[in-house]
C-alpha cells in the first residue's frame, strides 16, 4: 500500500511552525525566548509558560497503558479536533469525501462540512451493523476516509469485529478511522493492537467518558508514526494546555477510578434496564457496550419534554433514521437513575 498517496501534497511537503520550546527543549535556564511573563500568572499555581507542544509526559503514560509506541500517539483538544485533522490532511476541498454510516456520530458529517469533503453515507443495516455491501459499492477513488463508530454513538452496539477487518483488508486507498470513544465499556479489544498491520488504520479514543475528563478535552488518535508525524505537523502548536497536562498526568495515576467507575456504571446500566423493562411505555431497549442506552418509547417527543420540565435531561434521537421514538439516555449515579424512572413513571401514569 502507499500511504504517501492518501495524503495531501501540500501536506507531506508542509514545513511546519517551530515554536520557541521546539528549538530548546530544556527545563533549566533563563527563558527569555518566548515573550511569557516572567512575573507569573496571579493565580496560585503559575500558567505564564507554554506548555511542552507534544506533551509527551502524557504519551509516556498513555503508551504504557495502551501497549503501544509513544510516537503512536497524537493527543488533540478532544477527540474532535483528530476527526478534522485527518479530514484537513487528506480531502481536497470540493472534491473529496469521507464515508459515514448513520445513525452514528454527527460530528463526522459537520467536520466533513466544515472542510468542504462530501459525506457519502451508508447507513448501517437492520442490527446498526456495518452493511458491507453497500459500503464496497459505495468505494470511489475519490473517497479518502472511513469512520467507522464502535461502540456505536447513540445505537450502543459494537460493531462486528470481522466486518471492520474485511474492510481494512479490502478498502486500501484511504484512511480507516475506528472512533472507539466508548471501548472502556465493553468487553471488546480496541484496534490499537491491529495497527502494526494496518498502516492505513487511525483509532480514535478520548478520556471525556470512561476516565471522566470531559472538561478537560483531551482526545487520542493512535496510527503509524509516520500519520501520527503528520497530524502533529499539522496541529496547532500548543494544543493541549498547560492545566490539563498537568491534571491529565494525576488523573491517568489513578487507575482505580476508572476501574471502578466502568464497574459501577455497567452495573448501574443493567439495573436501569430492568427497571425500565417493566414499564409498559418502553418499546425497545438496544443492547448497550457503552455508557448509554438507547430506548424506544411511547410518545416519545412529549416524555422527552416531560422529562426536561422536571430538569432531567436526556438526549432526544427521535428525529434520526432508523432511531425514530427513541431517547438516549446517559448512566448516571444510583439517585440520578432514581430521579429518571420516577419521572418516567409519573409521565405515563398520567
Ligand atoms: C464523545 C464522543 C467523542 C468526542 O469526544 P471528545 O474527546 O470529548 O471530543 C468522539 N466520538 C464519539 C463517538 C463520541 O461519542
Amino acid at each position: 500500500m502507499n500511504i504517501e498517496s492518501i495524503i495531501l501534497p501540500h501536506i507531506l511537503g508542509l514545513k511546519p511552525y517551530s515554536s520557541a520550546r521546539d528549538e530548546f527543549k530544556g527545563k533549566e535556564g533563563v527563558f527569555l525566548d518566548a515573550n511569557e511573563n516572567a512575573l507569573g500568572s496571579g493565580l496560585p499555581t503559575a500558567y505564564n509558560r507554554y506548555p511542552d507542544p507534544m506533551a509527551w509526559e502524557i504519551k509516556t503514560q498513555l503508551a504504557e497503558i495502551k501497549h503501544c509506541q509513544k510516537e503512536q500517539i497524537f493527543l488533540g483538544n478532544g477527540s474532535d479536533e483528530a476527526i478534522d485533522l485527518l479530514i484537513r490532511m487528506t480531502c481536497r476541498p470540493g472534491q473529496d469525501a469521507v464515508l459515514i454510516c448513520p445513525p452514528t456520530y454527527g460530528m463526522y458529517e459537520v467536520s466533513a462540512n466544515i472542510n468542504q469533503a462530501k459525506a457519502i453515507t451508508v447507513p448501517l443495516d437492520a442490527n446498526f451493523d456495518l452493511d458491507l455491501p453497500k459500503i464496497k459499492a459505495a468505494l470511489s477513488p475519490e473517497l479518502k476516509l472511513l469512520f467507522l463508530c464502535s461502540p456505536n454513538n447513540p445505537t450502543g452496539n459494537k460493531l462486528s469485529r470481522a466486518r471492520i477487518v474485511e474492510l481494512l483488508d479490502h478498502y486500501q486507498h484511504g484512511l480507516v478511522v475506528v472512533d472507539e470513544a466508548y471501548i472502556d465499556f465493553s468487553d471488546e479489544p480496541s484496534f490499537i493492537s491491529e495497527l502494526e498491520h494496518y498502516p492505513h488504520l487511525v483509532v480514535l479514543q478520548t478520556l471525556s467518558k470512561a476516565y471522566g475528563l470531559a472538561g478537560l478535552r483531551l482526545g487520542m488518535a493512535f496510527a503509524s508514526s509516520f500519520l501520527i508525524g503528520l497530524l502533529n505537523k499539522i496541529k496547532p502548536p500548543y494544543n493541549i494546555n498547560a492545566a490539563t497536562q498537568t491534571l491529565v498526568q494525576q488523573a491517568l495515576g489513578a487507575k482505580d477510578f476508572v476501574k471502578k467507575s466502568i464497574e459501577v456504571l455497567n452495573t448501574q446500566k443493567n439495573a436501569l434496564i430492568s427497571e425500565l423493562n417493566g414499564i409498559s411505555g418502553v418499546k425497545t431497549i438496544y443492547p448497550s457496550h457503552a455508557n448509554f442506552i438507547l430506548v424506544v418509547f411511547d410518545r416519545a417527543d412529549d416524555l422527552f419534554d416531560y422529562l426536561i420540565q422536571h430538569q432531567v435531561i436526556t438526549r432526544s434521537r427521535t428525529k434520526l433514521s432508523q432511531c425514530e421514538g427513541s431517547i438516549r439516555i446517559t448512566i448516571g449515579t444510583e439517585s440520578e437513575n432514581q430521579a429518571l424512572l420516577a419521572s418516567i413513571n409519573a409521565f405515563y401514569a398520567q
